[in-house]
């Protein structure tokens, strides 16, 4: 499983994360684990199970600056290469490495097509964050967005901090079969290390001003990343659709190790961005989606009614 401080170490320096990855490092394209904690924590109650938890939760603080130095020595802790294509490709993820088991045995993995949802009155999803500056990484298997503003989101009586955001093209997730040009997963942790994930479709149409913001930060190679100038910020409430009806279930990480108990939440409308920003994106990855995995049954929610 990857290692916590390498887990910080790529939320506050995703440019060194990077370099370690592209020395064959774990990466995170999607959510880091918050440790295998992240499932155990999720069914019932709260309590939550620390064993390599414990350190997560010392986490959600990607503002501070930590020294970058300290935290290059996860690198001891080699994960196998994976990627969207061929031998180490989604197909094989489960083969690559012991803890990535799950992306093959697991029972609940993402994404999924959504259909057969029951239609309840879900809790609001509320959004708390502040516009930012922000940086945006290549990782090397996507565009992966920090925003030391934070911010966080609450459902019901839990409270989840922003972690990172990111892109994949095609989107994931489909609705009903029906699939989106791209989304984004807004990834979110608790204070026990259980994960929050925020699907944004998007689909072609105006260009998207958020989106462009980030585009005008694209590194020039994959392992670098590049930060906004002290006076250019973002809104993440700007990004979000107009409609909040969302669809909620159990699911995974999308990139090895897969790991379980990561709760989602996708919502229905999608936002709109521009054949250019598409193509730009395309540009660096022409496909970086985990193909569908089988719902096995599992229940999901969605919005009944209208939610502001
Ligand atoms: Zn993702």
């Amino acid at each position: 499983m990857m290692s916590r401080a390498n887990h910080l170490f790529t939320l506050l320096f995703p440019t060194l994360a990077c370099l370690a990855l592209s020395a064959g490092m774990a990466s995170a394209a999607d959510v880091k684990p918050a440790a295998a904690p992240a499932q155990a924590a999720m069914p019932p109650a709260p309590p939550p199970p620390p064993p390599a938890a414990a350190a997560p939760a010392a986490e959600p603080a990607p503002k501070k600056a930590a020294p970058a130095k300290r935290a290059a020595k996860p690198k001891a802790v080699p994960m196998p290469h994976w990627s969207y294509h061929g031998s180490d490709g989604p197909d094989n993820w489960g083969k690559l490495h012991a803890s990535y088991g799950l992306c093959d045995s697991g029972k609940q993995q993402s994404p999924i097509d959504i259909r057969g949802s029951i239609g309840v009155d879900l809790p609001e999803l509320r959004f708390n964050y502040a516009p930012s500056r922000f940086s945006v990484a290549n990782n090397g298997h996507t565009l992966e967005v920090t925003y030391p503003a934070g911010g966080s989101l609450t459902f019901a009586t839990k409270t989840y901090q922003l972690v990172q955001f990111h892109f994949h093209r095609p989107a994931e997730e489909k609705i009903e079969g029906k699939s989106f040009e791209m989304v984004a997963h807004l990834v979110h942790r608790d204070a026990q290390g259980a994960l929050a994930v925020v699907a944004v479709l998007m689909t072609v149409g105006a260009e998207n001003p958020f989106i462009q913001a980030l585009w005008n930060h694209i590194p020039l190679a994959a392992g670098q990343a590049m930060a906004s100038a002290a006076d250019v910020s973002i809104d993440l409430n700007r990004f979000m659709p107009k409609e909040r009806q969302l669809y909620n279930y159990m699911g995974s990480l999308t990139t090895p190790p897969c790991s379980e108990g990561v709760q989602w939440f996708v919502f229905k409308e999608p936002v709109e961005v521009s054949p250019e920003q598409l193509r730009t994106f395309a540009r660096l990855f022409p496909n970086n989606a985990r193909p569908i995995q089988p719902t096995h049954d599992r229940l999901i929610k969605e919005s009944r009614g209208r939610v502001r």
